[in-house]
């Protein structure tokens, strides 16, 4: 199966996040695609600008599993979400965006992510990983979702390539 993960952070060494995100991924699935890396304004309580991008991966593990590692991530990369507020300034977050044909709706995961289709800051970088892709629910392609009005008055700007790391 393959999907596309979307990365986003606004505390601490946010590319740094995302580069060792990357690394950790690329030792349990195939990461196919990468995007750039956007600077974006915060939506929810005031807070420093965001970076977002996104991956596009293919695994075997079932999405709801995936979504657990990426939990792990963020934990590995300082995020405490007992001391969060909603949508308030994190480390790293890591939300399954969407994947072919794919809908799920269980307690714990919702595909398409719920809120991929309102948000230019997951939609920009989504196309950029995988610009052929329809979005299962509303059949429109990733780029044709980003390039509406009403994304595109959201302050998003790609300012980079994704973030790589030297080794640790
Ligand atoms: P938003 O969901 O609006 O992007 P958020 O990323 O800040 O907000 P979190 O606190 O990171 O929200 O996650 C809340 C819960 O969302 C997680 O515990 C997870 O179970 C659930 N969830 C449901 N669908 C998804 C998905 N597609 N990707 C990531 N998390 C999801
Ligand atoms: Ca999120
Ligand atoms: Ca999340």
């Amino acid at each position: 199966m393959q999907l596309v993960i979307g990365l986003g952070g606004n505390r601490g060494d946010v590319a740094r996040a995302f580069s060792r995100a990357l690394d950790d991924l690329a030792r349990g699935l195939r990461v196919l695609a990468r995007s750039g890396v956007w600077r974006s304004a915060p939506q929810g309580p005031p807070q420093p600008d965001y970076l977002n991008a996104a991956v596009l991966v293919e695994t075997d593990r079932h999405p709801a599993e995936l979504l657990a590692l990426c939990q792990r991530l963020e934990t590995a990369a300082g995020r405490d979400r007992t001391r969060e507020e909603r949508w308030g300034p994190r480390t790293l977050d890591l939300d399954l965006l969407l994947a072919p044909g794919l809908v799920i709706e269980s307690i714990v995961l919702t595909l398409p992510h719920p809120r991929l289709d309102e948000r230019r800051f997951a939609l920009a970088p989504a196309a950029e990983a995988a610009p052929g892709w329809r979005h299962p629910r509303l059949h429109r392609t990733l780029p044709e979702l980003a390039a509406r009005p009403a994304i595109l008055v959201q302050r998003c700007e790609r300012i980079g390539p994704f973030p790589t790391a030297p080794a640790r």
